[in-house]
């Protein structure tokens, strides 16, 4: 998406660690005009798929989720990031190493609200190593649901994530795809 990649070269800022910020339209402060224009981006692309519902992560992954499901007239779930290993028997749960800040979190998401016949559109911010999109699935093969695609606003392509997804089958489609950003300069797909 041509808007979304003069977006961020106008106004992401590259951090040590191959960080990517956007706090100025999508983590920090939200252009929810721009926002609703990225949702249309993902309907468009998913129109033909059936999905019945999107799953993200809270909290990032959140605004994204918001303008994919409005466009797509469903409705969205957030998988919620658990501190204890306490887990109830009324969710699913999966768990997953951040390597943005080197820890490991849980994700639950109640049983109530993903069924075997959800057809899933995985949404979220950011897609680097895949590790947040595959605990989304280990989750969504649990509920038996269909897994129908992933979108991100911003794929990182050179932590390879996307690519391993797009290796087994699954259709990724990334609203940006950052091919390198050394030394600050950034680089998209072609
Ligand atoms: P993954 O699990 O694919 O390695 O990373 C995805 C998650 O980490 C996203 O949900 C996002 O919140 C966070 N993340 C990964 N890389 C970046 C980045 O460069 N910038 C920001 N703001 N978040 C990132």
């Amino acid at each position: 998406m041509k808007a979304l990649e003069d977006k961020i070269l106008a106004e992401g800022k590259v951090y040590e660690g191959n960080i990517l910020k956007v706090g100025s339209f999508l983590n920090h402060q939200v252009d929810t005009h721009f926002l609703m224009e990225m949702g249309d981006e993902i309907a468009r692309l998913f129109k033909d798929s059936g999905v019945t519902k999107i799953v993200t992560i809270e909290a990032s992954g959140i605004a994204m989720a918001v303008a994919a499901a409005y466009k797509m007239g469903i409705p969205f779930v957030f998988a919620k990031k658990h501190k204890t290993n306490n887990i109830s028997g009324e969710v699913y749960s999966s768990i997953i190493h951040s390597f943005t800040h080197d820890t490991e979190y849980t994700i639950v998401i109640s049983r109530e609200f993903i069924s075997k016949d959800d057809r899933i559109l995985i949404v979220d911010d950011f897609l680097a190593n895949g590790c947040a999109v595959n605990g989304i699935i280990d989750i969504i093969n649990q509920a038996g649901a269909k897994v129908v695609g992933v979108s991100a606003a911003i794929e990182k392509a050179f932590q390879n994530g996307g690519d391993n997804l797009r290796n087994t089958g699954i259709k990724v489609e990334s609203l940006a795809v950052i091919e390198s950003m050394d030394n600050g300069t950034i680089i998209f797909r072609k």
